[in-house]
């Protein structure tokens, strides 16, 4: 029995250059191999005689190779391997497609499995393509073939088979792997025994126990989200936080001297940050709403009450570009208020003081400022965290687009106080539109607080699925708008060009747009592959009307705010979950003008076509998240980084019987024994998931 921790590159038989390849997916230790899960299983299971396997269908045959051949098709000049199987009650041909080493590996006289579809030919039935498993005894029970057979993601330089046969003998191992679940909850619940659901959800013995198996597997990882998150939730409900009183008068004369009325959900969304301030215990808060919903003026409210209780507030954005957006805000709302604001980021330092903006101001003393006290509201980036930057007092911490900002990082701040022993208050903001389900599976019952209403007057953007046929129209459409001094932007599924499917990328729509078809305008792009400076630079250029289109992957910022830009075009629309694509869209239609989303796809099913009508006919994120959410699971609904949500492996948001339960669970466990003392391995378990899925 191996070590869980051995590594594969040290399993004899197959060497360095298969652990290289098995690296790329993640696998380096027997135990990785135990935890890679297959995705699906094919079942194989009922081994048939030959005589009664049916054409058109997937079948199973034990036999004995008569003949086996190479020859090239005269007409395809393929090379095909073709072969002839009996048992007692018949034969039956079977052949392969370009791989003539099987005359090698299979010789006349063996004894083998073959699984596959089987189809008619002109005389005869045949296997296509089939599964093959040679067998030493005639009792040999089949890995590939004659049972249910699972199937993992595997890349082009290693097969099933190989992943397979590693598997099995991994699985050896699989009594080393402690089940951490207390038994009250397993038996509760009805979970399996987590050594043979890891023997299960690979080589299961029939479909009930894959149910069984992905069941338990499932709530494991809910239940582990689950328990950090209502673990932080009670330990927070302990800890003592700036209480910030609400300061009706200022906050009324604030509201008034905006250029325009807060909307019901703007006030609502306020009322419930205010009262969290007040209540001594740090608020854990996430504000959601869709791009220019208005959510910066309520973390603005939430601040000026902050500063005015004598605290300071400071406030994160993920990108250089979007934390002076910010500062720009802030000192202009309020302008008339004798609040000190500054930005500090890597290439600026800016002050606000007194009516009097200082944007180029020494960072020295600018830091003695943050430290004393003096700089109210600081705004920055994420770096405000790593910096040698010293607080004196954090009241309210804001983070602009980072879900993951968490426990770690809030008492990464509260440590830079000098004044200060108090947990600050944490509002985090996002525009990926988080339906209950999907905030109650990752942050357990993280406190919500949702804009789904936009300010009046906005126009609403045109959106419109394109025929293929129509390309050409649409870049003289294009070309219309730039002329009136508007800017587009085009959204690629990827960067470089792919051989299959023809999908579009950066890189070829880049060359493209502009060598040819915008050959005399100025056309950028950008993608998650440059370096950060390049990526500021190049938004930067775009936001001073210097790019007239900008070509990008997904990751194009969040929440830039772009007036000018009035068309996004989003080649293989198809391929993006509908909340992102609403993301792409609220990118465009920021400003007095009227704004476009053109939507290109690659494949013209139906299916497809209904999908994105969903996007033409709303424009509320929640109700597109919702949809993608029952359509596609949580997997494809946004982009990965983007929503900086925990990626789940095999539980899916659809499960919500499993996600309720692992809920209950961990609330049960975690109100009892807060802890984990009586649960030494569930602790240590929580720890080690901790580690993987934090960072
Ligand atoms: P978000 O961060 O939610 O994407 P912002 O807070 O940046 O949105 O707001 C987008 C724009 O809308 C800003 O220019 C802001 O001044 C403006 N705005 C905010 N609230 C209102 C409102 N109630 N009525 C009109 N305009 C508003
Ligand atoms: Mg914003």
């Amino acid at each position: 029995m191996l070590d869980l921790k051995f590594g594969v590159g040290k399993l004899g038989q197959f060497g360095q250059s298969l652990a290289k390849r098995l690296e790329k997916l993640g696998i380096e230790t027997i135990e990785d191999l135990i935890f890679y899960f297959p995705f699906r299983h094919e079942d194989f299971s009922q081994v048939l005689p030959i005589e009664k396997i049916i054409p058109g269908t997937v079948g199973t045959i034990k036999g004995r190779i008569e003949l086996i051949k190479n020859w090239r098709s005269p007409r395809t000049r393929r090379m095909l391997t073709e072969a002839l199987i009996s048992d007692d009650s018949g034969s039956i041909k079977a052949i392969w497609f370009n791989q003539p080493y099987l005359t090698k590996v299979l010789t006349i006289g063996e004894r083998v499995f073959l699984s596959g579809k089987v189809d008619f030919d002109y005389q005869a039935l045949r296997f296509i393509n089939p599964v093959y498993e040679v067998l030493r005894s005639d009792e040999e029970q089949g890995t590939h073939t004659a049972r249910i057979v699972p199937i993992y993601s595997a890349t082009e330089s290693i097969t099933q088979k190989q992943i397979r046969a590693l598997t099995k003998m991994a699985l050896k191992s699989v009594r080393l792997v402690e089940d951490w679940l207390p038994e009250g909850v397993k038996k509760e619940y009805h979970l399996m025994n987590l050594t043979t659901a890891l023997e299960q959800i690979h080589f299961p013995a029939d479909k009930e126990n894959i149910k069984l198996a992905k069941h338990r597997l499932k709530f494991d990882e809910l239940f582990l989200i689950q328990l950090q998150a209502k673990k932080m939730r009670k330990e927070l409900e302990m800890s003592p936080a700036p209480k910030i009183v609400f300061r009706e008068k200022e906050t009324k004369e604030f509201v008034d001297s905006l250029p325009f009325r807060l909307t019901n959900a703007q006030r609502l969304t306020s009322w419930e940050i205010l009262k969290d301030l007040d209540k001594g215990r740090p608020m854990n808060r996430l504000l959601e709403g869709d791009v220019g919903s208005g959510k910066t003026l309520v973390a603005t409210i939430g601040a000026l009450n902050t500063v005015l209780n004598g605290w300071q507030a400071v406030f994160m954005a993920p990108t250089e570009i979007l934390a002076r957006q910010h500062y720009n805000t802030l000192t202009r709302v309020l302008d008339k208020y004798p609040i000190k604001i500054c930005l500090l980021t890597r290439s600026e330092s800016r002050l606000k003081d007194d009516g009097l903006e200082f944007n180029d101001f020494e960072r020295k003393e600018l830091l003695k400022k943050i430290s004393s006290g003096e700089a109210e509201i600081v705004i920055g980036t994420h770096a405000l965290i790593q910096d040698k930057v010293k607080f004196k007092n954090i009241g309210l911490v804001i983070v602009d687009e980072q879900h993951r900002f968490g426990v770690a990082q809030r008492k990464a701040l509260k440590e830079k106080n000098k004044e200060s022993e108090l947990v600050p208050h944490l509002l985090s903001m996002t525009a990926t539109p988080i339906p209950r389900t999907l905030a109650l599976a990752f942050y357990g019952d993280l406190d919500l607080s949702i804009i789904d209403e936009m300010p009046a007057g906005r126009k609403k953007i045109i959106t419109r699925i394109v025929e293929p046929r129509n390309r050409k129209k649409t870049y003289e459409f294009i070309r219309k708008e730039i002329e009136s001094g508007r800017q587009a932007m085009v959204i690629c599924p990827l960067i470089d060009p792919s051989d299959k499917l023809g999908v579009k990328s950066v890189k070829n729509e880049f060359e493209k747009l502009s060598g040819q078809v915008f050959s005399d305008l100025k056309v950028g792009f950008i993608h998650g592959r440059l370096k950060a400076e390049e990526k500021e630079w190049t938004m930067r250029e775009f936001a001073a009307n210097k790019i007239n289109i900008l070509v990008a992957t997904s990751v194009i910022e969040v929440g830039i705010d772009i007036q000018n830009a009035t068309i996004m075009l989003i080649e293989g629309a198809e391929r993006f979950g509908l909340a992102q694509l609403h993301q792409f869209r609220g990118r465009v239609g920021r400003g007095e003008y009227q704004s476009y989303c053109l939507l290109f796809t690659e494949t013209g099913n139906e299916a497809t076509g209904e999908r994105l009508q969903a996007l033409v006919e709303s424009d509320n994120g929640f109700v597109l998240a919702e949809k993608d959410l029952e359509q596609r699971g949580q997997g494809e609904m946004y982009g990965r980084q983007q929503s900086g949500l925990p990626t789940l492996k095999i539980a899916t948001l659809n499960d919500r019987a499993i996600i309720k339960e692992a809920s209950a669970a961990a609330e049960k466990i975690i109100s009892e024994d807060r802890e984990l003392e009586k649960y030494p391995k569930l602790k240590a378990k929580l720890g080690e998931f901790l580690e993987v899925h934090l960072e």
